[in-house]
């Protein structure tokens, strides 16, 4: 996809934002377990950068997703991989079904102020019982008068602690299990306040991400006004599997801008070490390997971009864009790998860039739909399963 001035323009003012207002405080946030999602957010949503390409009527600024995409590339160069996935959460996960299917008040009400960056929005798909498997979620809410009233438990909610609302997947009806659910918005505080019926579980502790907060959240006869169903009751499951595109678009943009970071920051390390009087990249087997490496991101990259050629001009990008999540996690997990060896000792110390991206990077292949989901996508798109497109 060619890229204009225009897209370089926005790459620039990210970077040159996540340089001066995120990156000096990283490895605080890091050892703090957290980061201040409402602060960092609102600074973000000041620039525009929340929704670039949400509708000009809600604040957005109404380009294409590719522009969008490129903003993704630029959150790469965040020194971890947890307050780029909170970003994501709020641009490419929890919002783009509201976006598309919101009502005008809805709209209003959530998505403009989470594109202000006044508010931090969450996306409710995993429970404790149901992860790979969306279609087993247990969460519902009952129609009662002008209400909805839910009850069950959302499991590895990123930003769950802090956020404002969630974007709910739940079964609204008892039919089919595609056709019974309902994507609902639930306001997760009322007057600053947890809302009545909504508890936080336990923020959970990980072993990457650090920076990001994950919970447990519980609803009890949680009461949400019925205009607050995204769309029609019923279809929220395929809702939220188009919404999935674009949170695979996003995490295989991660991966890829990962590995070239960790081939970067290698690069740097082992040509200043010695051993055997030379330096450790100068062994062929070091610069070779690393070269290979460079080259399956370089083609990560390409596959992620026609995928999201296909999104912009409207067309079907699933198969493309799980080919891209599942080589993405894959990739990832292979150059955190080979590069964190060439670090030797230090590669082993929590301290070093290489240690927190081999931590940080082992979600890609779990996180948004597993290595094996995006399997049974590409083998149905390819025929070659038993299953329906
Ligand atoms: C840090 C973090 C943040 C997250 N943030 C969110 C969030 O904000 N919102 C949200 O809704 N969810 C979130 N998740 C949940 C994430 O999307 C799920 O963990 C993921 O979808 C996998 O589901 P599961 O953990 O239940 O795995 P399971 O469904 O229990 O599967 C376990 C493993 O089994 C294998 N497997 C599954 N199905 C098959 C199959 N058909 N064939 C062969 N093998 C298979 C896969 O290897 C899979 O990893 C987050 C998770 C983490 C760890």
């Amino acid at each position: 996809m060619q890229l204009t001035d225009q897209h370089e323009a926005l790459r620039r003012t990210a970077e040159r934002f996540i340089e001066s207002e995120i990156n000096p405080h990283v490895d605080a946030w890091e050892a703090d377990e957290i980061f201040p999602a409402h602060e960092v957010f609102k600074k973000l949503g000041n620039l525009g950068l929340l929704g670039i390409n949400k509708p000009i009527e809600n604040g957005g600024l109404g380009l294409d997703y590719s522009y969008a995409a490129v903003f993704n590339e630029a959150t790469g160069t965040i020194n971890c991989g947890g307050i780029p996935m909170a970003i994501g959460v709020q641009t490419d996960m929890a919002t783009p079904a509201l976006a598309r299917f919101g009502s005008a008040e809805l709209r209003a009400e959530f998505l403009a102020p989470s594109i202000a960056g006044d508010m931090v929005a969450c996306i409710g798909v995993s429970e404790p019982s149901a992860g790979s498997d969306v279609a087993a979620i247990k969460t519902r809410a009952v129609r009662q008068g002008g209400d909805y009233i839910i009850n069950g438990s959302k499991m590895w909610i990123t930003s769950g602690t802090q956020a404002d609302w969630m974007c709910m997947l739940a079964n609204t009806g008892d039919g089919p299990v595609h056709q019974n659910k309902s994507l609902i918005i639930v306001p997760l505080k009322e007057n600053g306040k947890r809302a009545p019926g909504v508890s936080v579980g336990k923020k959970l502790r990980k072993m990457g991400m650090h920076s990001s907060d994950t919970a447990l959240l519980y609803f009890e006869d949680v009461r949400v006004p019925a205009r607050n169903l995204i769309g029609e009751a019923g279809r929220g499951f395929v809702y939220q599997m188009m919404q999935f595109q674009e949170e695979r678009l996003y995490a295989a943009l991660k991966s890829a801008a990962a590995c070239e970071r960790m081939i970067a920051a290698t690069i740097d390390y082992t040509g200043q070490r010695h051993a055997f009087g030379k330096s450790i990249l100068h062994n062929q087997v070091v610069h070779f390997r690393l070269a290979e490496l460079a080259t399956e991101a370089e083609a990560l990259r390409a596959l992620t971009w026609k995928a999201i050629e296909i999104h912009v001009g409207g067309g079907d990008c699933t198969k493309l864009a799980s080919m891209a999540k599942l080589k993405g996690g894959r990739l990832q997990r292979e150059t955190a790998d080979s590069c964190l060896q060439y670090w030797g000792g230090m590669g082993y110390m929590d301290e070093t860039p290489i240690s927190r991206s081999f931590r940080d990077g082992r979600l890609g292949s779990i996180g948004g739909g597993a290595d094996e989901v995006m399997l049974g996508i590409i083998a149905k798109y390819m025929g070659t399963s038993p299953g329906k497109k």
